[in-house]
């Protein structure tokens, strides 16, 4: 059955990637078919890579909106990192598209003679490229310096969805403007459309969905200390300010997007996996790890102070018709969605065999250890501890985990089992990469989700997202490469 589930996953991955794919160069097709006469093959190229580049850009805005759907089948890690590495892409292709029209080539003469007009455009359309295109050179460099830039990350997420609102803005004047192809009325009705999805998508994820979350108010119902800097707050529906009492409609595993009504966190908002399970409505918990200004202030939150949740996301959650034995790899503050499973299971009373390994670097870091305890009198649950740094009378497992240390703890047929992992993106990459290429096991018995939307070390589903992504971008130049010489 879960073989299934990750078959339908993979099919609907590749029906995606060919939508992307087929998206990307459908502006390039309608191009081509307008009969034009062809120019020198690296004009082509020029506008080839511009079509197929602008059209990406606007298909990143899609990538980074929000659909519950596509992150519960597909994980919103993977449809980020995609977004990240098309990112590159376009942005190559984008960078490269005002060059090859105006350096001179071998024995090709240079199409606009230097001293004429810049690139024989229109003062506007000029104009807007290239403010467009300085632009993207600004939002990719602030993109990849995030972490060493003096701002705050949600000041970082602002400036980066309006940059690139602006370069959609002032790319689609120039390419209305001074696109050869794109006066045609179907290009142009191209154009026009994706530009008011991509803008649709920004309304729906900044305007609409705050909107639509006013009418679910919460409010914070308890906050306890649960380890070393880690918290764990629990929410309710706050009926009297108008929640209908409705229950959140999640799926253990799950994570939402928090937003606290503090007069400094007004307008920000962030991700975090739901550690209680759905049973456990009309209480909602979170277990939030401090790890900068918003999550630095969680132990100080008054009881009442009002929330919103966007939700539910993600793909970390449990194959219902799926009986085989779980090992459930928590590194740190991941343990979250992984109680969170814990706690559906023992809701259902299941009787699935289960293996949980719980890594910190000390023992002030480790969740939920009582809890624990109790739940292997009620489930079919081994737990194991381990810390990278332990202290001198530690007598549980030491070090960092990776295959070997799945293959000493679980003692059942490593084949038999599904894997959950969730923690560090390099925790997460070691894993993957340890059960994929040394124990074989099937991609579809692996889930994992990552709190940090990297690129990663490459390895495990990386390198197959890379693949994907990596394959996806050939297929695209292909295209264009054909519509320069055609
Ligand atoms: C799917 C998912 C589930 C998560 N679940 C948990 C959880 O259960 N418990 C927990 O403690 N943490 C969780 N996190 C991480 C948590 O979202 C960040 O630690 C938190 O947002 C940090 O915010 P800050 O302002 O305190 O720190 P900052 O210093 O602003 O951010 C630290 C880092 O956190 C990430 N981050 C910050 N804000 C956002 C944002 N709005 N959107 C995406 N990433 C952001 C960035 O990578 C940033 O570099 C999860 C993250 C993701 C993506």
């Amino acid at each position: 059955m879960h073989g299934s589930g990750s078959l339908r996953r993979w099919r609907l991955s590749a029906t995606l990637l060919a939508l992307y794919v087929g998206l990307v160069l459908l502006p390039v097709a309608l191009a081509a078919v307008q009969g034009l006469e062809a120019r020198p093959w690296r004009d082509e190229l020029a506008t080839g890579l511009g079509l197929a580049g602008f059209t990406m850009l606007l298909m990143e805005f899609l990538l980074s909106g929000r659909f519950k759907r596509l992150s519960a089948q597909v994980g919103q890690d993977r449809v980020m990192q995609f977004h990240q590495v098309m990112a590159y892409v376009l942005v190559g292709f984008l960078l490269l598209h005002p060059f090859l029209y105006s350096l001179p080539m071998g024995d090709t003469p240079p199409t606009v003679p230097p001293g004429e007009e810049w690139l024989r455009l229109p003062l506007w359309p000029g104009l807007t490229g290239m403010f467009a295109w300085v632009l993207l050179a600004m939002l990719v460099f602030m993109a990849i310096a995030r972490d060493e830039l003096p701002m705050r990350y949600e000041a970082w997420r602002i400036s980066h969805g309006l940059g690139a609102l602006l370069i959609a803005l002032f790319g689609l004047h120039h390419t209305l403007e001074a696109g050869r192809y794109s006066q045609d009325v179907w290009l142009t009705g191209f154009w026009v459309l994706a530009v008011l999805v991509a803008v649709a998508s920004l309304i729906h994820v900044h305007v609409i969905i705050p909107l639509r979350q006013r009418r679910y108010p919460l409010r914070v119902a308890t906050v306890r200390q649960e380890a070393e800097r880690t918290w764990t707050v629990e929410l309710e529906p706050d009926t009297e300010a108008g929640h209908p009492g409705s229950p959140f409609p999640y799926r253990a595993g799950q994570f939402a997007w928090l937003k606290l009504e503090r007069p400094l966190f007004r307008i920000t908002e962030h991700p975090f996996s739901i550690a209680s399970a759905p049973a456990q409505w009309p209480r909602i918990a979170f277990a939030i790890k401090e790890a900068g200004d918003f999550t630095n202030g969680i132990g100080e939150l008054a009881q009442g102070t009002r929330a919103y949740l966007d939700g539910p996301y993600g793909h970390f959650t449990l194959d219902e018709n799926d009986a085989r034995p779980l090992v459930l790899v928590g590194g740190g503050i991941g343990m979250a969605p992984i109680m969170a499973l814990l706690r559906e299971l023992r809701a259902r009373q299941s009787h699935r065999t289960l293996v949980v390994v719980q890594t910190n670097r000390s023992t002030a870091q480790q969740l939920y250890t009582a809890e624990l305890e109790d739940l292997t009198r009620e489930l079919d649950l081994r737990v194991h501890y381990m810390l990278s740094d332990p202290p001198e009378d530690w007598n549980g497992l030491i070090g960092l985990p990776d295959a070997t240390l799945v293959q000493q703890v679980v003692r059942l047929p490593l084949q038999d089992c599904v894997y959950y992992l969730c923690g560090p993106p390099a925790m997460i990459d070691t894993l993957e990469h340890g059960l994929l290429s040394r124990l074989r096991i099937p991609a579809g018995q692996v889930v994992s989700e990552r709190f940090r939307y990297t690129l990663g070390t490459r390895r495990g589903s990386s390198t197959r997202l890379l693949t994907a992504a990596i394959g996806s971008a050939l297929v695209i130049l292909a295209g264009v490469a054909w519509f320069a010489v055609r």
